[in-house]
């Protein structure tokens, strides 16, 4: 059934929901309409759809390797996102180089992208990055930007906490929160802050933070290959992004020493 709010009320809603975030990382501030808890139970909702779809992974290496990483990823982020439940699967997809993390933290990594990210720190580097999204709450944030370019509607249904999953779930998915096949692209704002949050997550749990550069050329090279990584239809492997990388590496090398001093 569709809700209807008068304009009066859709105004009242929208201020009662009107919060400015503060990126935990970086600083940034941004506009967010939708509360950490709503993120999270869309992106959970989209999670377990996404898992009826795909072939989860008992592959008891892969997904050690992968629970050993993010669980030392989550541990840097600490308290960042409290409302944030971390959960880490290996989709069993050899073909497949992705990785993609939703809202309020579930983090999906396809066995393709596996066997490219050789070492832990190269894992580290995308779950990093996956997870600076997350953190970042940029998913919440690109809704909050689409609300205010007229999905009305989609306001309403969540203002009043109608629980129309299946919408919401198709919205969520369809608007690309994050690296899922012919999504669209975060913005290259987010894509460079979730680049440097990642980078600092992975240097505060003690993956060498160079291993972003190596992972980069790789992907660079498997896209010159003649196929294109699915990663890299939404997160393209640039010049401009491994410069950046570079820019930003005497400040994390530092986190990385502090980190590697700490775990001696
Ligand atoms: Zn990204």
């Amino acid at each position: 059934m569709k809700s209807f709010l008068s304009a009066g009320a859709l105004a009242a809603v929208l201020l009662g929901l009107t919060g400015c975030y503060t990126n935990p990382e970086t600083g940034r501030q941004s506009v967010i309409l939708i509360s950490p808890a709503q993120e999270s139970e869309m992106g959970a909702a989209a999670f377990a759809e996404l898992r009826t779809k795909e072939k989860v992974s008992h592959d008891p290496e892969a997904n050690a390797r992968v629970q050993r990483v993010g669980a030392r990823i989550a541990e840097a982020v600490g308290d960042q996102l409290p409302s944030a439940k971390w959960e880490f699967v290996v989709f069993d997809a050899p073909k497949t180089i992705n990785a993609f993390a939703l809202p309020g933290g579930k983090v999906g990594v396809y066995t393709g992208l596996l066997n490219l990210a050789k070492s832990d720190d190269e894992l580290a580097i995308v779950m990093g990055h996956e997870i600076g999204h997350v953190t970042a709450r940029h998913g919440a944030e690109r809704m909050t930007e689409a609300m205010g370019i007229g999905l009305g509607a989609f306001v309403v249904d969540l203002a009043t906490q109608n629980k129309t999953n299946n919408t919401r779930n198709a919205w969520l998915v369809g608007y690309g929160v994050l690296g899922l096949g012919g999504a669209l692209k975060f913005s290259r704002e987010h894509e460079s802050e979730a680049d440097h949050i990642g980078i600092r997550y992975a240097a505060k749990a003690g993956y060498n933070p160079m291993a972003a550069i190596t992972f980069w050329q790789k992907m660079d090279k498997e896209s010159k290959g003649g196929k294109l990584p699915e990663f890299l239809s939404t997160h393209p492997a640039n010049d401009t992004r491994i410069e950046q990388l570079r820019a930003w590496m005497p400040e994390v090398l530092l986190l990385y020493e502090a980190a590697k001093r700490r775990d001696r």
